[in-house]
């Protein structure tokens, strides 16, 4: 006997990886040179140079004993304590290590975030377009997946369909932002939209409503946007960060939990994430990346090989006649599908190795995700093909 519900979730396909698996093969077929994988969004900028020196400098100057041994749950003293003094720099917080709980990437603590929230019949809700961790997540914290349909003009928040989302067993909304698949920035007139909502429906319903701010793509903006920082528009919100992309470290399992020191219960909250995590098996992340990351904490990612491949991409496309949502963040263009129907274009695009990532499983219908983290030599090649399937 096993457990079917995970069971069902280990065999369901990735949509994703299928069509990075099938590039492979494809590769193998055709020659790498004639595949033009847009599916992933791996980091293709390297970790930056200070960030290997500090890994160096750690293995050096310190006994293994030390670098390799167990931190405290939560994380060390010396990662928590930067990362508080971070945000207290840069966003005028006044967070302390009391407040930073450090995980194994972005994707434990949202689980850890959810869990501490989830009480019997809770909702979470997510913005389509989203991130399809978040249903598995939701459902693993013992929480209802609630999805509101996006505002397809822009992207931002379809306020009306939130609004009607939102009732008595509603524990948190999650707003990613850069998102991805869209590379929308929430602005800062949509944030203080859904504070005002949220903060009307808690006091109609008689309790917090959390914002699981999920941002990994903070750092990854262009043309001067500004993310604005969530805590400091809305209480009531915990932040879900990584170093995965800032610092293009996704394989090193490094990110927090930041429950905000206004939040309601913040302190209570705080307790919750951290036994959240070890009811899942959490000891601590993995030391050597915890100091790495503190001696690196003011590092900014040098975004100039992404930035030129976002305008290569989008300039290219628009060109030709695609339809695109202005690319503020992330690494991704959500391109709408010419003529509407993504299993025919879709088919178009793969039988010339053309690679994107069909919209469905995100929650949008006909759009295409592009992720732009690759060559640019790739994008150029690929151009021409997108106007031949057009
Ligand atoms: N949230 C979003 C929107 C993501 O795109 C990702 C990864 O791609 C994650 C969370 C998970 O990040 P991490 O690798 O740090 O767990």
């Amino acid at each position: 006997m096993y457990n079917e519900i995970v069971h069902s979730l280990g065999v369901a396909p990735n949509p994703i990886r299928q069509v990075f698996e099938y590039g492979r093969r494809q590769a193998k077929l055709v020659g790498p040179e004639n595949v033009y994988d847009f599916s992933l969004g791996n980091p293709s900028i390297p970790a930056p140079p200070s960030v290997n020196r500090a890994i160096h400098e750690i293995l050096d100057s310190q006994s293994s004993i030390r670098v390799h041994g167990y931190t405290s749950g939560a994380g060390g003293d010396l990662l928590r304590n930067a990362v508080a003094e971070n945000l207290n720099r840069r966003f005028g917080r006044h967070a302390g290590p009391e407040n930073v709980f450090i995980t194994c990437g972005a994707a434990p603590a949202l689980l850890a975030a959810m869990s501490a929230l989830s009480v019997p019949g809770s909702e979470i809700i997510a913005i389509a377009p989203y991130f399809m961790e978040y249903k598995p997540f939701t459902e693993a914290a013992g929480s209802r997946f609630v999805l509101v349909p996006a505002d397809p003009e822009a992207f931002q928040i379809n306020f009306e369909a939130l609004d009607a989302a939102i009732n008595e067993h509603t524990q948190a909304v999650i707003l990613n932002s850069p998102n991805n698949p869209s590379g929308v920035v929430l602005s800062e007139e949509t944030l203080r939209q859904a504070a005002a909502l949220l903060s009307g429906k808690a006091a109609k319903f008689g309790h917090p409503i959390y914002i699981l701010a999920d941002e990994p793509y903070r750092e990854l903006v262009y043309d001067g946007v500004t993310v604005p920082f969530i805590p400091n528009i809305y209480p009531d919100t915990i932040v879900c960060y990584s170093w995965s992309k800032s610092l293009s470290l996704p394989g090193e399992r490094i990110g927090y939990v930041y429950v905000s020191e206004d939040a309601a219960d913040s302190k209570e909250v705080f307790h919750a994430v951290a036994g959240a995590s070890r009811a899942i098996g959490h000891i601590c992340a993995p030391s050597l990346i915890q100091q790495a990351v503190a001696a690196c904490i003011d590092c900014m990612p040098d975004l100039e090989a992404y930035d030129v491949n976002r305008k290569l991409l989008w300039n290219g496309l628009t060109e030709i006649g695609y339809e695109c949502v202005k690319p503020e963040g992330a690494f991704y263009l959500f391109v709408k599908t010419p003529g509407g129907d993504n299993s025919v274009f879709v088919e178009k695009a793969l039988k010339r190795n053309l690679l994107p990532v069909a919209s469905e499983p995100f929650g949008v219908e006909g759009y295409l995700r592009l992720g732009y983290c690759v060559s640019k030599n790739m994008i150029e090649r690929a151009l021409p093909i997108f106007r031949e399937i057009f």
